[in-house]
């Protein structure tokens, strides 16, 4: 965790969005549970919903930090998120991309820019990227190994189960893919992902058994499950 003097290296002011002469240049993401003013929500590690600025009970205006976001995805512009956990608690979480919007009223809430944003450089690999660019010119060649490596953790004891229940069949599609002599391709995914910030448990409820396309479409974001009922939703719908 870092205090708000440490943070404000990679986002220099107190506003969630910080930008100059329209073009982004890095924001702030609260994550303060129970204080629902600016509800922005991590749909994994690497995906997160931000609410535009202008508060929640009117119509989000067309101000200069929402304009910024729209432009950032049209220019797909790499900028800095902090996150805020609490009280002078901040995490630096590396650099995003805006990769859709959408502004519209949802919940009873008047109408809000929500804005879907991925990471593209987690702050680890900025690190060792830094390094590995000294080292090597291969400097992409440790994202590549972090994804494989994190596939093949999330087969847990509670994932085998379930996909031994589920009959090695996606569970989006109901789509059984086989290597060949019957040997399935399916996957496991934590809805909560596992470890930190998340801590998602592993446990049945929380696992979802997936095609290797549904898994991808559920790893950007383009679908997950909503918090209530257990409905399938794309990101465009909730
Ligand atoms: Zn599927």
């Amino acid at each position: 965790m870092l205090t708000w003097q440490e943070a404000r290296r990679y986002h220099p002011n107190q506003k969630g969005i910080h930008q100059r002469q329209g073009q982004i240049l890095s924001i702030c993401a609260s994550f303060i549970e129970k204080k629902q003013k600016y509800p922005d929500q991590l749909l994994s590690e690497d995906l997160m919903i931000y609410i535009g600025e202008g508060g929640l009970t009117q119509p989000q205006p067309d101000s200069p930090g929402n304009l910024a976001l729209k432009k950032a995805k049209e220019t797909r512009a790499i900028f800095p998120v902090i996150a805020k956990w609490g009280k002078n608690q901040y995490e630096y979480l590396g650099k995003w991309q805006v990769i859709d919007w959408e502004y519209s009223p949802l919940q009873g809430l008047p109408a809000h820019y929500r804005f879907l944003l991925r990471r593209v450089e987690p702050p680890e690999t900025e690190a060792r990227m830094a390094k590995k660019i000294i080292l090597s010119q291969e400097s992409l060649q440790p994202r590549r190994a972090a994804f494989v490596t994190n596939r093949i953790l999330r087969d847990t004891k509670v994932i085998q189960e379930l996909k031994a229940l589920y009959r090695y069949t996606c569970q989006v599609c109901h789509n059984r893919l086989n290597r060949g002599f019957g040997d399935p391709i399916v996957e496991g995914h934590h809805i909560k992902p596992l470890g930190h910030p998340h801590n998602g448990p592993d446990i049945p409820e929380n696992v979802i058994i997936l095609c290797p396309n549904h898994h991808a479409l559920f790893d950007i974001g383009a679908i997950t499950i909503v918090n209530s009922g257990f409905k399938l939703t794309h990101f465009q719908r909730f």
